[in-house]
């Protein structure tokens, strides 16, 4: 049993719970650490989903407050989702989960999302690709090994979320192409990648992300992977969890990682 999960979400962005609902169920369910990752402000933000960065000392701050009160009982951590185009400073953090959440506007506006929803993805690619699906995913990847290659993170977020509303065939030798040069790149940089169920919960994916091709591709480059919720509410803290681990174990992975206060920590499967 992992037991842990460092991809959440609170109400400092776009959670519903409190980071101290989100540590009492995670409590509950006999975990023994859990990560708050809220999201970092990107300025062009359309829904709110973000955090605004006037609001980053606040977070800081209560968490720091929160992990001092839990000393000796239970293992939080303050973590950020941080995405491309938000600078942070990572050394207030005890960890980084970077993430790409926006393709660039060929014209010059502000970059678009590229897990608000299908529509979107289709409109992206319709005004701004020239139709082109695989070009939208070839923007898409190279941020994020531009992201990999400009800042220092320790986990890689949610790798192709762009499939999110499953625009691409997985199975498609061009998409896969794209997809495994990029993981190939990222994977010689940031030592972890998420395997991520947050789609699951929200009934958008029957497996989890990566995809399988990539998670192939990642037991044979030797990826270390930990396992996440993406979790925006107590319910999802560990939610098909243990489908995925048996997912992984039939990957061909041996061990999965979890975070505890004092570093990573390999569990086998
Ligand atoms: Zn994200
Ligand atoms: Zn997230």
């Amino acid at each position: 049993m992992i037991a842990s999960n460092v991809h959440t979400h609170t109400v400092f962005s776009d959670g519903k719970n409190t980071p101290e609902e989100m540590v009492t169920a995670a409590r509950a369910k006999g975990f023994v650490s859990l990560g708050i990752s809220d999201h970092s402000d990107t300025p062009f933000d359309p829904t709110g989903y973000c955090m605004e960065a006037k609001d980053y000392p606040r977070y800081v701050r209560t968490l720091r407050e929160l992990q001092k009160s839990l000393e000796g009982e239970f293992e939080l951590l303050c973590g950020m989702e941080k995405d491309y185009y938000s600078p942070i400073d990572a050394s207030l953090y005890d960890y980084v989960i970077g993430s790409v959440h926006y393709v660039p506007d060929p014209q010059g506006g502000d970059p678009w999302s590229v897990d608000m929803s299908r529509a979107v993805q289709e409109k992206y690619v319709a005004n701004c690709c020239g139709g082109d699906r695989l070009e939208f995913a070839r923007r898409f990847f190279d941020i994020t090994v531009r992201h990999a290659q400009k800042e220092t993170f320790l986990i890689q977020g949610h790798f192709d979320v762009i499939n999110k509303f499953s625009l691409f065939e997985e199975d498609d030798p061009a998409y896969q192409t794209i997809a495994m040069e990029a993981l190939r790149e990222v994977a010689k940089i940031v030592p972890y990648f998420e395997v991520n169920c947050g789609a699951m919960y929200r009934g958008y994916r029957a497996i989890p992300y990566p995809a399988p091709f990539l998670l192939e591709e990642m037991h044979r480059l030797g990826v270390k992977l930990i396992l996440s919720g993406d979790s925006h509410d107590t319910a999802s803290l560990d939610y098909a969890f243990e489908e995925t681990q048996a997912l992984l174990k039939r990957t061909g992975f041996t061990s999965l990682w979890r975070l505890r206060s004092g570093g990573m920590e390999e569990i086998l499967l």
